[in-house]
């Protein structure tokens, strides 16, 4: 559509429109012919087109009156694609559970990237997500333990899925270009997750990564004392971004009785 130019994108709105055709067709690309799929804000629809001509089913969310409203034109005349017009952070869950997804991606609006990835990473779809962001929240997202930004998103990320950067791309990769390079994470279902709640996970993470200098027993202090953390095999002197998943998970089990 012709809102491509500059001029028209919503700050406020984190609109920078992808005009890389590489980078279009490798996030399309990610998502399986036949796959159904959610993509969050199309915007003038640089992903979106793509993505048409490859899915069996997609919905769009868009905030933007104007995006929201040429969708759901084009929608009138291809029943492949169906719109939610609303802020995603609202509109997720009842659009997970009515599309039933394989798979979810977006350029997603940077002002949103933590609280959204949190949310989406939440969701155990059979596929994954292709979801790009600004560079340093994707190496927050990928980080592995022992890496200065890996937190609580980097151990969430992994309840469901593998994660892998896909792309990096540079300002003038987007129209208009913001300050700060960009990246595409790719998140695949591995298929093993163990028996613990991502709601339980995610209240672990946020009170274990509360003070990334403390020790994991001052993290915890009051609830799981050192000599807990030593019957389930982790070391007490340990700060948090050192734990990788499966230390998470079994603090979660212990903090939340599951063990
Ligand atoms: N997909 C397009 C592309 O790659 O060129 C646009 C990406 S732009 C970075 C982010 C898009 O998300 C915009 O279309 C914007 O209007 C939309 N958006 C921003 N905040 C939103 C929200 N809370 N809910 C739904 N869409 C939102």
């Amino acid at each position: 559509m012709n809102d491509q130019h500059p001029q028209h994108a919503k700050k406020s709105l984190g609109q920078h429109f992808l005009r890389d055709q590489s980078a279009i067709r490798r996030i399309a690309a990610a998502v399986p012919e036949g796959a159904v799929a959610i993509e969050i804000g199309p915007g003038p629809g640089a992903i979106t087109e793509s993505l048409l001509a490859r899915v069996g089913k997609l919905c769009v969310i868009e905030m933007d009156d104007r995006f929201a409203g040429h969708w759901q034109a084009i929608a009138e005349q291809n029943p492949l694609l169906s719109v939610v017009h609303g802020d995603v952070m609202k509109e997720l869950e009842s659009t997970v559970a009515a599309v039933q997804p394989q798979w979810i991606a977006g350029n997603l609006p940077y002002n949103l990237s933590g609280p959204l990835t949190a949310k989406l990473a939440g969701y155990s779809l059979s596929g994954g997500m292709v979801l790009m962001y600004q560079r340093e929240v994707a190496e927050r997202i990928a980080a592995e333990p022992g890496s200065k930004v890996y937190g609580g998103l980097s151990v969430l990320v992994r309840h469901f899925y593998d994660v892998k950067r896909l792309l990096t791309l540079p300002p003038g990769a987007f129209s208009p270009p913001p300050k700060v390079h960009s990246a595409v994470i790719l998140l695949t279902a591995h298929g093993r997750t163990p028996a613990c709640d991502y709601e339980f996970l995610q209240k672990t993470v946020r009170k274990g990564f509360a003070h990334r200098r403390k020790t994991i027993t001052n993290n915890f202090r009051g609830e799981i004392s050192a000599e807990q953390f030593e019957a389930i095999g982790i070391d007490p002197r340990k700060r948090p971004e050192q734990l990788g998943y499966d230390a998470w998970v079994a603090i979660s089990k212990q903090l939340f009785g599951l063990n």
